[in-house]
């Protein structure tokens, strides 16, 4: 049983996630718990360190942000304690669970099973601090924001467990973010593969990293809410896609602000250009996501594509060093643009997704800036003013629409 912020947000919250573990336990089975930190605390770790230096070590941000973890696996053992249930915390160090050495932002080397099935043997709940492990040289490090997912997924692989369910603050995942779209559907299941597709392009109800190793490991996840009674039968299950499956064209719509536009005008329409732009971006750890360049025009081109907004400053900086190199005109940012995506398997067999993508956005006088496409999404950047809009008419024009108009705790 996994618990987000949300789920842990104050003690009466804790209590409550103490009485859920302990009436899981009461139908006679053996519950390992992770644990998220409380809402808000990680931003505010964060914000301190950046506070301090921008530019911080990130073996000590990871230090910091950890923390949060490490105080509400405590406060649930407490809880646990308070009700009768026995009950210890685990550090991310103490399970072991080891990391590479990209603090800040760290991928799971290696989960051992064995502190966590003994305490699970003698009858002892063991509530893990998630987010965080350690690294070879024994030091903390975490594993992205919203990586509590992943060390859910990850440590349910190491005890080999039957189940891993993820209580948060919606009853399931929804056909989109069904706090932007009220008339958002909870699905009663999705593939592992629309899955990462959505959670990669902008779903945060799971971590991308969670459903990529859910996948891999063929680990039972499910996504239930924590503020409602629930059996076996609630929330949304993640599943392997089979034949029989119907398939939606469309599963779900995503969207993300995290990304920003850098423009390049008057570059040389010549060969190598695109390798000279974005090798070095590459190199430097840059993630590129979209690409669009126009057809050059008396050997002139341009080129516009999307970087993270992290990641802004420093591929400008990077290019500014080459301008003389690549010999480009101007150089322009935007932030105020939304990718917005499309996701569902139904697509590689059916050629009308994107179309009716198109029309809908330019019935609603929404400019396209940049398109992507994969096999089974598309994704459009546009003006972050339309961002709901946008949402919302495209959840139409798929038929996703369901009745609910509030289906959300808030
Ligand atoms: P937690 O703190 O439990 O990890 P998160 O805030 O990380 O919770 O993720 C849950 C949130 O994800 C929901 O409150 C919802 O706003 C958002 N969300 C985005 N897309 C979806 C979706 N397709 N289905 C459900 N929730 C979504
Ligand atoms: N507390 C961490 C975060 O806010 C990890 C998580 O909640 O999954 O990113
Ligand atoms: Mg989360």
């Amino acid at each position: 049983m996994k618990f987000g912020g949300t789920s842990v947000g104050d003690l009466d919250r804790i209590r409550v996630v103490a009485r859920k573990v302990k009436a899981e336990q009461a139908k006679g089975r053996r519950v390992a718990v992770v644990v998220s930190a409380m809402s808000g605390v990680t931003n505010q770790m964060v914000k301190y360190c950046y506070d301090l230096n921008p530019e911080a070590d990130s073996c000590e941000y990871d230090a910091v942000v950890a923390s949060g973890e490490q105080v509400t696996s405590g406060l649930l053992a407490i809880a646990l304690g308070a009700i009768g249930v026995k009950a210890r915390s685990f550090q991310g160090w103490q399970i072991p669970l080891f990391t590479d050495e990209s603090h800040g932002c760290a991928a799971i080397d290696r989960v051992e099973g064995a502190a966590l099935l003994e305490s699970l043997n003698h009858g002892v709940v063991p509530v893990i601090a998630g987010f965080q492990g350690v690294d070879s040289h024994g030091r903390i490090a975490t594993l992205g924001r919203g990586g509590s997912d992943t060390s859910a997924v990850a440590l349910a692989a190491a005890i080999r467990a039957d189940q891993c369910d993820i209580y948060t603050d919606v009853d399931g995942i929804y056909t989109t973010d069904p706090r932007i779209v009220k008339r958002a559907k909870r699905l009663e299941r999705i593939t592992y593969e629309e899955m990462l597709e959505l959670a990669s392009v902008g779903a945060k109800v799971l971590q991308t990293r969670s459903v990529g190793l859910a996948m891999r490991e063929k680990v039972n996840v499910r996504v239930l809410s924590s503020f409602e009674e629930t059996d076996d039968t609630s929330g949304t299950v993640v599943v392997d896609e089979d034949d029989g499956m119907e398939k939606e064209l469309v599963a779900g719509i995503a969207y993300s602000q995290d990304d920003a536009k850098i423009s390049i005008r008057n570059l040389p329409d010549e060969p190598g250009i695109a390798a000279k732009i974005f090798a070095p971006l590459s190199a430097a750890g840059i993630n590129v996501d979209m690409i669009v360049q126009s057809i050059g025009v008396d050997r002139s081109t341009n080129m516009t594509f999307t970087v993270s907004k992290g990641h802004e400053q420093k591929a400008c900086a990077l290019l500014e060093e080459m301008r003389s190199e690549i010999r480009f005109g101007e150089l322009t940012t935007s932030h105020d643009v939304v990718k917005i995506s499309v996701v569902g398997v139904g697509m590689r067999s059916n050629a009308g997704v994107a179309a009716t993508m198109f029309r809908t956005l330019a019935e609603r006088g929404i400019n396209i800036q940049v398109i992507s496409t994969s096999e089974i999404k598309i994704s459009v950047l546009i003006d972050a003013e339309y961002t709901e809009l946008a949402m919302r008419a495209l959840h139409t024009a798929y038929g996703l629409d369901g009745k609910k108009e509030e289906t959300t705790h808030e």
